[in-house]
């Protein structure tokens, strides 16, 4: 089955990620980190500073996978 990847926006700010990927679309969400960004991971049920901090001081890219998830989700 060969499902055609949408490029994902960011479901804040409009923005596509590099490569319209979740991935980078999670890691341009913890980039800009600004109230707007930070509010809407918040609403999802997910802490931002947590997953900022988790990332930070865990290796691996956890956090963005989680984020990542999430946003792919809210693009259905
Ligand atoms: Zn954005």
């Amino acid at each position: 089955m060969s499902e055609e990847k949408k490029p994902v926006i960011c479901p804040v700010c409009g923005k596509k990620a590099k490569t319209g990927t979740a991935i980078d679309c999670a890691r341009h969400m913890f980039g800009t980190g600004d109230k707007a960004h930070r509010d809407w991971v918040n609403a999802q049920g997910l802490s931002f500073i947590d997953l900022l901090i988790e990332q930070a001081t865990t290796p691996g890219n956890k956090s963005y996978e989680i984020l990542a998830e999430v946003i792919e989700k809210a693009q259905k």
